[in-house]
């Protein structure tokens, strides 16, 4: 699998590393201890097109967001994370 990093190109998958599923967003101060749960722990084990984090530690360093299909490992897109405030330099 290669994925396309926005700021260096098409590169090799070792350059990159997983970090899971990216739709799970950290509850707000005060959240119940049920909320903080599920955010730590459960995640979704998708079969088909999810969004990813992965990390371009080979190359730019950036956080990407990419989506990929879990079946075919597919990728459709992939673009600066957000809050990495890299979305402006892609452009
Ligand atoms: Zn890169």
């Amino acid at each position: 699998m290669r994925i396309t990093c926005p700021f260096c190109g098409e590169r090799e998958l070792g350059e990159f590393t997983y970090l899971g599923d990216a739709k799970p967003v950290r509850p707000a101060p005060g959240a119940s201890e049920d909320e903080v749960y599920d955010y730590v722990y459960l995640r979704d084990n998708i079969a088909g097109v999810m969004d990813e984090n992965w990390y371009h530690g080979g190359g730019c360093r950036a956080w990407l967001k990419v989506t990929r299909n879990t079946l075919k490992h597919e990728i459709s897109a992939v673009e600066p994370a957000a809050g990495a405030g890299a979305r402006q330099v892609a452009k």
